[in-house]
């Protein structure tokens, strides 16, 4: 029986610097904890005739698939504003597979043993950590957000010591590809000019060949990517998620969320809302994710000055004319997607001041940002006495005038609302109880989560137990790297 993968590898055949050659180090005793139909079958992958024996000893490499050819990829990064050589120190990409659409996707195993990138990590990773990126970024898929998928989880039978000896795991991951803005800043670094050539022709082939006979590609690649990007923090802005650790090297240049360390969602509407344990001054905090994303930006136009124009002046005007129309950009983006949660058609000069207006008073009144937009659409969630409020009660008015503007029915306007504002989102308490139970070995509560949450804009049978704004912790803290 066959599973069907289709390998074309076209990243391993990059010269020698881009990538080193190495096979997933095996573990002792694979089991299989979860695999992902719904994705398997969008790749056109078959594993139904297939026991879980065989499919754990396939995704914790220890028995690699015809024609995948291993290799972990280098990279550098700006890591909280400080540069570093990295590469993947506990990744392996094996290979891209082609759907029968010939689409073209990644297949990375994330937790397969040590690498030349290493440095003093473990090349290892444990399964909480592992189930939580599963449940994360398969929630984020089906928030229509673009991002890298999991395919599946397995035990290594071996442990990792982190704080206390933890369930070692691999996650396998499935990107439209694994290049990140640091990829450009490793090999910018190295200063050769064709190596950067190559690299420029690899993206644009295999990401935007649109603009391959562009006549400045450079500038147009960071035009394509800036666009994405804009696109990718405006839908995180949305939803309330917190990447938590945006660093050059957890940015692609496809514009897919990349990288589920410390990231979390915002409960009570706070735009200072920080997660992660180490990010002590906030720098990845939900209100700056749009600043940083055009730092980062700025950092990949750097990497690209030299493809750019010959003479380095004119070449930085291009690049900073470009970067310059970010703001601009990023508001239009913003302020269309907060009239859709608010289900208000066409633009009025003060929607602005509206939207502005709701975010202070749920900031004010410390309110729960998705069920705010419950309310709204008419769903109760939490039995909240804040709605009651004068302040809250006069803005609805002037909500409702708006719509009347809109010449649009209510339920049209519902309609548009109900389409981008979830119902349900990962809660941090929720998602940790299902880690623990995973922890002793019962998946049901995962199971069922990921289950809820595959279906976020609609009302289903038990979702309200997976609503409650009590289900966070305004104390919760976010790890990376574990
Ligand atoms: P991250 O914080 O996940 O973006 O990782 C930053 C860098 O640390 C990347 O180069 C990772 O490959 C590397 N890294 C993270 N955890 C480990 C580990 N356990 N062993 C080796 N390298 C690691
Ligand atoms: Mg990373």
């Amino acid at each position: 029986m066959t599973i069907g993968w289709c390998f074309d590898n076209t990243y391993s055949k990059l010269p020698d610097p881009f990538r080193e050659k190495i096979d997933p180090v095996p573990v002792k005793n694979p089991e299989l904890v979860i695999l992902n139909k719904n994705l398997s079958k969008e790749l056109n992958l078959d594993f139904s005739n297939i026991d879980n024996n065989k499919i754990a000893e396939l995704f914790s490499g220890n028995s690699l698939p015809p024609g995948s050819n291993s290799i972990a990829q280098a990279y550098a990064g700006h890591q909280f504003g400080h540069f570093t050589m990295l590469g993947d120190g506990r990744a392996v990409l094996i290979g891209e597979h082609l759907s029968k659409k010939k689409d073209r996707y990644d297949i990375q195993f994330k937790g397969s043993g040590k690498t030349t990138f290493s440095r003093n990590g473990d090349g290892r990773a444990a399964l909480g950590p592992m189930l939580r990126e599963y449940i994360i970024s398969e929630a984020m898929h089906n928030l229509n957000i673009p991002t890298t998928r999991s395919l599946a989880v397995v035990k290594t039978g071996e442990d990792v010591v982190r704080e206390k000896p933890l369930q070692g795991a691999i996650l396998t991951r499935v990107a439209l590809s694994h290049i990140r803005v640091g990829t450009f800043q490793y090999i910018a670094a190295r200063d050769k000019k064709n190596e950067l050539e190559i690299l420029l022709n690899y993206v644009i082939q295999r990401h935007y060949p649109n603009i391959q006979n562009s006549k400045n590609k450079a500038i147009d690649l960071l035009k394509v990517v800036m666009e994405k990007q804009i696109n990718l923090v405006v839908n995180w802005m949305r939803v309330g998620f917190i990447h938590g650790v945006m660093n050059t090297d957890n940015m692609s240049i496809s514009g897919e969320t990349i990288d589920y360390g410390p990231c979390a969602f915002m409960d009570t509407y706070d735009p200072k809302t920080v997660f992660s344990s180490i990010d002590h001054l906030g720098r990845y905090a939900y209100c700056n994710q749009p600043l940083i994303t055009k730092w980062n930006l700025t950092r990949f136009a750097e990497c690209l000055i030299p493809l750019i124009h010959n003479d380095q002046n004119k070449s930085i005007e291009i690049a900073t004319e470009t970067l310059n129309s970010f703001e601009k950009k990023y508001e239009e983006k913003w302020l269309n997607m907060m009239r859709d949660k608010l289900g208000l058609f066409g633009s009025e000069d003060n929607d602005k001041i509206l939207i502005l207006d709701l975010l202070t008073w749920m900031h004010q009144k410390k309110t729960d940002y998705t069920n705010t937009f419950c309310h709204l659409m008419g769903l109760e969630i939490d039995q909240n006495d804040k709605f009651q409020d004068d302040d809250f009660q006069s803005w609805k008015e002037r909500w409702q005038k708006r719509h009347s503007l809109n010449n649009k029915n209510y339920e049209k306007c519902v309609k548009l609302m109900r389409s981008v504002n979830p119902l349900v989102i990962p809660r941090n308490i929720m998602v940790e109880n299902a880690l623990k139970d995973a922890d002793k070995g019962n998946f049901d509560s995962t199971k069922k989560i990921i289950g809820i949450l595959s279906n976020p804009y609609l009302e289903q049978k038990d979702i309200i137990n997976y609503q409650a704004a009590s289900l966070s912790n305004k104390n919760y803290k976010t790890f990376c790297g574990t």
